[in-house]
């Protein structure tokens, strides 16, 4: 029997990368023309391509110390009102393009989306269902802060079509909670699952995190066992990414407690991955953890689940179309994002532009490479002597130096020469974006200039 640990495996391969929410990633997008999206909005119309809408509420009515989303903390309710005033000239703006392409799928995210008071909520539906050709099936979902949401919202988002919720945890430990400024019970947490259930909701998700101060192995086998007993469809199980050079915000953390190293999150990584498949769930892609008769587990097996800037989904749309101040827009040609200041993104909408503020266009190469790392994200393997035939390329030429690479991840992936296919291997899986990072050319190039200039700030998150 090996004597390896395996925690201390997973924290030696362990290093920092992109979390593949997109490619090529966000730090790749440079300053973009609003005229270059609205032709882009013009080809998604002409190719009648599936949309699926995404809608960013910023507003919280605190600040979570840990937190890494783009966050306006306020406890004014005006500023909801007049913000879905706005949201609805822009999506006046983007409907004059795409008005008759057919939306699959409509997300709010946040923020707190359930910062906006019931009316507010209920007018931003009105616009969405005004503005859009949304299909009679289309998915509707929403995320939620158990510790404000209020039964009245939740009938508004039921009567509106809503039946997918995401809500957060992160942990029940009460010294966690006080490391990361975020205080809320087992007992609103079950309120707001409970009403959800009453009103029809059939699709819930509960976000976990580990690698904070103050976590424990007993604590978080706590948490985890707390999060099993609501029996939500879906469980994320993030890594906490500590970036305080980027978000100084989270410098509070480190003061009310030590951040767990890479051992400490290793070690509570494969704690959670028991607990949770002992309990019954499927663990999919990086970090999901899902029923088997849920949507997303059904997805995952007719390989059919997508990496989204949201995390994992089943693949709804050909393209998504964001909204909101830092909202991300991603088709099968370019990526884009709206402005990330408030007042920058109301500039541009109150003078009847799009907000758009920095992005990139995808050669092929950049297509190329997203299939297969979206198909590793997702799979966990890739065929490339297909994909090699979907984009005209002999795949063992064009991947020489990568397939090298991998040969040396040989822990982590294994290459068939004669099927053309990559594995991830059970532990690679765990790692799988150091796999992808052998596919992203961007990252290569930054991990090349960074060895020549010597240690710079962490820009991206631990990849456990
Ligand atoms: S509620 Fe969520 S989005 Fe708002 S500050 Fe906390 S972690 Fe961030």
């Amino acid at each position: 029997m090996s004597d390896v640990d395996p925690a201390e495996q997973l924290a030696e391969w362990a290093s920092r990368g992109p979390r593949y929410t997109s490619y090529p990633p966000a730090t790749q997008f440079a300053a973009l023309d609003a005229a270059h999206v609205e032709r882009e909005l013009a080809t998604v119309a002409e190719r009648n391509e599936s949309v699926s809408l995404y809608v960013h509420v910023p507003f919280c009515r605190s600040l979570c110390w840990y937190c890494g989303c783009n966050v306006i903390p306020s406890r004014d309710a005006s500023a909801g009102v007049s913000y879905v005033d706005e949201l609805t000239t822009e999506m006046a703006l983007l409907s004059r393009s795409v008005h008759t392409a057919p939306v699959t799928e409509i997300s709010i995210g946040g923020g707190s989306p359930n910062f906006l008071a019931p009316q507010t909520m209920r007018s931003l539906i009105t616009a969405l269902d005004r503005n859009f050709r949304i299909a009679a099936d289309a998915r509707r979902s929403i995320e939620l802060d158990p510790r404000t949401t209020t039964s009245a919202q939740i009938e508004v988002l039921a009567a509106g079509g809503f039946r997918s919720l995401s809500m957060g945890v992160q942990d029940f430990s009460e010294a966690v909670q006080d490391a990361i400024h975020r205080h809320q019970t087992k007992l609103q947490t079950r309120w707001l699952v409970d009403l959800a259930r009453i009103a029809g909701f059939d699709d819930i998700n509960v976000d976990v995190v580990y690698g904070l101060p103050h976590q424990t192995e007993t604590t978080f086998a706590k948490t985890l066992d707390a999060v099993i007993e609501l029996a939500p469809e879906r469980i994320a199980l993030f890594g906490y990414a500590h970036l305080p050079d980027r978000l100084p915000h989270q410098r509070l953390v480190e003061r009310a407690g030590r951040v767990l190293d890479g051992y400490e999150r290793a070690t509570l990584l494969l704690l959670g991955i028991k607990r949770l498949t002992e309990a019954g769930y499927l663990h999919l892609g990086l970090d999901h953890f899902a029923k088997p008769a849920s949507r997303l587990a059904r997805a995952a097996a007719e390989h059919r689940m997508v990496r989204t800037f949201q995390g994992y989904a089943e693949h709804r749309a050909d393209a998504v179309l964001g909204l909101g101040v830092s909202a991300i827009s991603s088709t099968p040609r370019m990526h884009w994002q709206n402005h990330t200041e408030l007042r920058a993104w109301q500039h541009d909408v109150e003078r009847a532009m799009l907000p758009v503020a920095r992005g990139v266009s995808l050669d092929n190469d950049d297509r190329l490479r997203r299939t297969v790392i979206g198909r590793l994200m997702c799979d966990g393997e890739v065929d490339l002597g297909q994909i090699g035939l979907e984009y005209g390329v002999d795949d063992q030429t064009y991947f020489d130096r990568e397939l090298t690479a991998i040969g040396q991840l040989g822990q982590l992936a294994t290459y068939d020469a004669t099927a053309r296919t990559i594995r991830t291997t059970p532990f690679g899986r765990l790692l799988v974006r150091n796999v992808c990072m052998e596919f992203d050319r961007y990252h290569r190039t930054a991990a090349e200039a960074a060895a020549a200039s010597g240690p710079q700030p962490a820009r991206f998150s631990p990849t456990i």
